[in-house]
């Protein structure tokens, strides 16, 4: 699939992609990749310095005039090459993203397909991009038209090693703008192939620049170049507000796509076995590493036992292992960080009262595998209830009021996904106006869809990411009120 050199652990050579061309960092520094599967270190990524990012940038600016200059339809035909090659790629693009993330091998190539498919659904929906004529005087011509943004930087983590680049390479593309994206440090290739495919379908040079390098420097010199235009970021709630608050002192329009904390409130009227078992199979997807995730589980306490019952059947029938090993359902955390915030979790939430029903501890082997876990009587002051897991572990409390249960809900300052189960349409009705969270589901937990916006509020962020409102933060609204001249009649 690509002239990428590949090492005996079967992981490419990872490149920046700047004005067109493959290349190595200019000062020549680099960063090991470790496979979280081994421990072991498969590659080197790049660091780019400041006169990378300075080439890019003047890439970037011009890349935007080439591309916003170009019929639509030739753009649009470019990314539906672009979606073909890599929905081709799925499997090799797989392989690499569970040899540096560590997620089970199906649900990497499933990621590299989707993500193909949310390219598509973009690139169609940009040429929908439409303005409108406002009913004026006469012999004046009022329409609102919309376009291009201009340079985006974008900045990606790697829990979603595909899914995190295309959202916003996807977005940006099909609006017309140019990107500069760095994308983790930690899950690189991924990103390199799928940039590849970009550049194989006809992308022009500029259009699209792949960095990595020291996160904090690159952000601090994109975002103060008077270059860019948008800054686009996904990941957690400190570095987003930082990233704001750096864009806000040279009055440049962020998108914000933070962590959360999600609530799933099992009413009384639920099915609490149906409801753990769903509950639980998105609870342990890619290891719980979901900003989505469904993190702090409130049951009525009449089906208090079932649920959490059903549920630690759930976790203990999940097969943890190496992602590429066939039958793993569950791979490894994707870096030692993940482990050890799930051992201070774990060890606070026990010392102040909670109960650990299965897991509860890292596995005895190589690799950052931290065991399928569910707790309960954790207290509403313990960590785990204030800060996001970001792993799979599983509080679960009971709940006497429906209100209350909202009221805990609705306590933390995130608001990004938000879960019910309910068999009454009126208490699902009552309960998501009630939620504050951006993105809410009854009766399943699933994930994010091409087709319809995902996006939080309060810490959670703002600007949305899916939908047709995923084009809104990469175009501007410009109002042009035309005084026409006499008609030659
Ligand atoms: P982190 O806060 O250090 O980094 C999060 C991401 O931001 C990483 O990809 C990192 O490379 C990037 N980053 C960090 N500082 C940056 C900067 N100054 N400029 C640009 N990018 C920067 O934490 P982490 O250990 O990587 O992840 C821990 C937490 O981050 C998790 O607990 C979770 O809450 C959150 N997170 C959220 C998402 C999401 O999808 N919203 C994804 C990954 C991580």
């Amino acid at each position: 699939m690509s002239t990428e050199t590949v090492t005996e652990t079967g992981y490419p050579t990872v490149n920046l992609y700047i004005a067109g061309e493959w290349c190595q960092g200019g000062g020549g520094q680099t960063a090991p990749v470790v496979n979280p599967a081994t421990e072991e270190a498969i590659g080197e990524v790049p660091l780019a310095t400041t006169d990378d990012l300075d080439r890019a940038l003047a890439a970037a600016e011009e890349g935007f005039r080439t591309w916003r200059d170009t019929p639509i339809a030739r753009r649009t035909a470019i990314l539906h090459r672009a979606a073909d090659l890599l929905t081709e790629r799925a499997a090799e693009v797989g392989r690499i993203m569970t040899l540096e993330q560590g997620k089970p091998l199906a649900e990497a190539t499933g990621e590299a397909r989707r993500v193909a498919e949310t390219l598509r659904w973009h690139a169609d929906d940009a040429r929908r991009a439409y303005g409108r004529v406002i009913p004026s005087e006469p012999g004046t011509l009022l329409t609102v038209r919309r376009e291009p943004v201009g340079p985006v930087a974008a900045f990606t983590p790697w829990n979603f090693p595909a899914g995190g680049p295309m959202r916003k390479i996807s977005s940006a593309l099909s609006a017309g703008c140019s990107i500069i994206i760095k994308a983790s440090e930690e899950t690189p290739a991924t990103a390199c192939a799928l940039v590849r495919c970009f550049v194989d379908a006809g992308v022009p040079a500029g259009v699209l620049n792949l960095v990595f390098g020291e996160p904090a420097e690159v952000s601090a010199h994109l975002i103060a170049s008077p270059i860019t235009r948008l800054v686009a970021f996904t990941g957690s709630v400190p570095v987003g507000k930082l990233l704001a608050a750096q864009a806000g002192q040279v009055m440049k329009p962020t998108l914000m796509e933070l962590g959360g904390h999600a609530p799933v409130i099992v009413c009384a009227d639920a099915d609490p076995v149906e409801a753990a078992r769903r509950a639980a199979q998105a609870k342990f997807a890619n290891a719980g590493q979901v900003c989505t995730s469904p993190s702090r589980f409130l049951v009525h306490e009449s089906l208090y036992e079932n649920f959490t019952a059903e549920f630690v059947k759930a976790a203990e029938a999940v097969a943890v292992g190496d992602g590429l090993t066939e039958g793993t359902t569950m791979g490894p955390l994707a870096n030692d960080r993940r482990l050890a915030a799930l051992e201070r979790l774990t060890a606070d939430a026990v010392k102040r009262g909670a109960t650990v029903r299965t897991g509860g501890t890292r596995l005895e082997r190589p690799g950052y595998f931290f065991a399928p876990t569910v707790l309960t009587d954790v207290p509403a002051d313990a960590e785990l209830m204030i800060e996001e897991p970001f792993g799979p572990i599983a509080p679960i409390v009971p709940f006497t009021d429906l209100n209350e249960a909202l009221a805990t809900a609705n306590s933390l300052p995130y608001g990004l996904a938000a879960y019910t189960f309910t068999e009454s349409a009126a208490t699902a009705e009552y309960v998501t106006r009630a939620l504050e969270a951006g993105i809410l589901s009854v009766n399943h937990c699933g994930g994010s869809v091409h087709e319809a916006p995902s996006g939080g509020v309060k810490d959670s962020g703002y600007g949305r990411e899916g939908g047709p409102e995923a084009l809104d933060s990469y175009l501007i609204t410009k109002r042009i009120s035309h005084r026409l001249g006499a008609p030659a009649v």
